[in-house]
């Protein structure tokens, strides 16, 4: 049959050129990522004959071949795996479906230097492609299991790539890397040596279950047929003890189940013995991958049935705000035919799920406790997922609440865990106050933040939207109440004494008035007006009745399609600052209170753009700001 050409999708093209061209000094993990996708072609023709018997295809010696040609300068990765069709070697190889290689290119584009692009290849993996970054030209020879015919697929790299479809193909893939010319200079960097490869394979892919055989080596004048000899050990890293195993082996296999290119944080092993045996290595990875928290999240596990691969993203391992550990979990008990709905129902699988959750919440809790700034990664990175946890996983909540850390007032850049909190509290605090709000700084400088900062009392900062749900999920730890400072009736005066009780008895009193006239004034926006104890500087704020929805959790709510009512809040005055007393002063003279009304408006104005709200109708705020200032001149 004739030969077609194809352009490659655009983004595919970008990144072919970003391998040809590539500045990315660790070159040998080309041969990681083709031997790693030979593997996977191996694991899954096993599992699609061992679901369907019948298939036509040969799975008694299922194994990775790599052959050298020093003379044609080429290296061929060779499998007998579950091979593609024509269809889909032009879907798969000529395009990228990968989101996070998307997301790597989008990234690329903005880093505009070669420094910034080899650290971006270091965090992404690229897959098949990363063979140009040593050939140029690549051919790829595949035949899928149980069909016929085979497919060609040729390039170079630049743009283009042609199919054919060719008969005779044997069973599985082989690609075969036209290398690039050798450099005299960089013998270290030459793929037809033996040496080199042997190398590469035993510190990348030694763990690979498959065995990995270097195959008649050619060339030197005479054809030398050497044994095949496998390279690997193959041995299952998570059915071995942990003084067998290096950190760069387990760090090889994390890279190659999770395609990243970084190594992990954190490597946790489980080995349950009993009636239900099973081996667990899990990573907690060094990022948070971009797309964590879109709905499409590939989450979940590797499952392996007695070393035979069943799954890659097994969600029923691991709770939703564990999603991004990765890691291979091996039952001995299970059937080899499991499906997702068996699993979903599995007895074993929910006792399994609750092991490994408080596996890897003891190691985070471990991780705390040795090593600080490891364990500041990790909550940076995930922090925000694991307090989904808070809401959703009861049973954990203590395990969660133990390792969870919080910014707060006291100190710029430290975190702060609750049963700190709760040991620095001041004598006569009985509650835990946080504060919730969009970032750091809008929370900061709030005016519910006075009477904190001025009596010295830490106030956790709270920035996650998921911060509105368990506060209130959660409601108190070793007994303190959680606390927003922006709800509810504070009284951090009652503590110092009776005398500062009185002259608020009487300064109710003397403010009655005003606060039941200013609160007809403001009865579209607020429920009541009263005297504040939260204010030393700002003349005035908002705040909630201890139950009331929070600003931003009455958006989410509407955000999600749910009607919710609109809460009135709270305007609470500051009775010791000068405009608040004049206020009071001109309401109790004046008989005209036209000035006042507006006077009333501007100052509830003003505390919403104090916690970073927008007032109601800007465009008239600034005419009245503007005719007031116009009077001071
Ligand atoms: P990734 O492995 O990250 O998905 P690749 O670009 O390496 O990305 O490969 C794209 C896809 O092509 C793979 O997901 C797989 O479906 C298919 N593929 C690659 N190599 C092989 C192979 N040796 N045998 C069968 N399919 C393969």
């Amino acid at each position: 049959m004739s030969t077609e050409t194809f352009e490659f999708q655009v983004e595919a093209r970008q990144l072919l050129q970003l391998m040809i061209h590539s500045v990315y000094s660790n070159k040998d993990v080309f041969l990681r990522e083709l031997v790693s996708n030979a593997s996977d072609a191996l694991d899954k023709l096993r599992l699609a004959k061992l679901r369907d018997d019948s298939l036509d295809a040969d799975v008694s010696d299922l194994h990775i071949e790599l052959e050298i040609d020093k003379d044609a300068r080429t290296l061929t990765v060779r499998d007998n795996g579950i091979g593609m069709s024509y269809d889909e070697v032009g879907k798969l190889i000529g395009t990228i479906a990968n989101s996070g290689t998307a997301e790597f290119l989008r990234e690329l584009r903005q880093a505009q230097d070669t420094a910034g692009a080899e650290g971006l290849i270091g965090q992404f993996g690229v897959g098949f492609y990363s063979g140009f970054m040593v050939a140029d030209e690549v051919t790829l020879l595949t035949r899928r299991a149980g069909e016929e015919q085979g497919t060609r697929w040729t390039s170079r790299g630049e743009g283009t790539y042609t199919l054919e479809t060719v008969d005779g193909a044997p069973q599985g893939t082989s690609v075969t890397l036209h290398l690039k010319p050798a450099d005299p200079d960089n013998q270290l960097h030459d793929y037809t040596s033996v040496w080199k490869i042997k190398e590469i394979v035993k510190r990348y892919s030694d763990f690979i279950t498959w065995p990995v055989r270097l195959v008649g080596e050619r060339g030197d004048g005479d054809d030398k047929t050497a044994e095949p000899e496998t390279l690997n050990s193959m041995k299952a890293l998570w059915a071995r003890s942990r003084d067998e195993v290096s950190e760069d082996e387990y760090h090889e296999l994390y890279k190659h189940i999770s395609h990243d290119w970084r190594d992990p944080l954190e490597t946790i092993q489980l080995q349950a013995e009993g009636t239900f045996e099973y081996q667990a290595l899990l990573f907690l990875p060094s990022h948070a991958p971009h797309d964590l928290f879109t709905r499409d999240f590939k989450r979940g596990v590797q499952l392996y049935v007695k070393r035979v691969f069943i799954m890659d993203d097994c969600e029923e391992l691991l709770p939703p705000y564990l999603r991004f550990v990765k890691g291979v979990v091996d039952a001995q008990d299970l059937s080899l035919n499991v499906s997702r709905e068996i699993l979903q129902q599995d007895r074993h699988i929910r006792m399994m799920q609750r092991r490994l959750t408080k596996k890897v919440l003891a190691s985070v809790k471990s991780m705390m406790t040795d090593d600080a700034e490891r364990y500041a990664t990790f909550w940076r990175e995930f922090g925000t997922v694991l307090k989904e946890g808070l809401v959703t996983d009861s049973d954990n909540r203590d395990a969660l609440l133990a390792v969870a850390s919080f910014a707060t007032t006291h100190g710029d850049d430290e975190t702060v865990t609750l049963q700190q909190y709760v040991e620095r509290m001041r004598d006569g605090q009985d509650d835990i106050y946080y504060i919730t709000g969009e970032s750091r700084e809008s929370i900061d400088n709030s005016p519910h933040m006075e009477a904190f900062r001025e009596r010295g009392i830490e106030v956790l900062l709270l920035t996650d939207p998921v911060d509105e749900v368990w506060v209130d999920a959660v409601g108190e730890y070793e007994g303190k109440r959680l606390r927003s400072i922006a709800k509810g009736e504070i009284d951090l005066g009652a503590q110092d004494d009776e005398k500062a009780g009185e002259d608020r008895e009487k300064q109710a009193e003397e403010y009655a008035g005003l606060l039941g006239w200013m609160r007809e004034q403001l009865d579209e926006d607020v429920k009541e007006v009263r005297l504040s104890t939260r204010l030393t500087v700002s003349p005035a704020c908002l705040v909630a009745d201890a139950h009331d929805l929070t600003p931003a959790l009455e958006s989410m709510y509407r955000a999600m399609g749910q009607e919710v009512p609109r809460t009135k809040r709270i305007l609470e005055l500051n009775a010791d600052h000068a405009l608040v007393k004049g206020l009071n002063q001109a309401y109790r003279e004046r008989e005209d209170r036209s000035e006042l009304t507006d006077t009333t408006e501007l100052l509830y104005s003003l505390a919403v753009l104090a916690e970073g709200g927008r007032p109601k109708d800007p465009a008239r705020f600034v005419q009245l700001m503007a005719d007031r200032m116009e009077r001071t001149l």
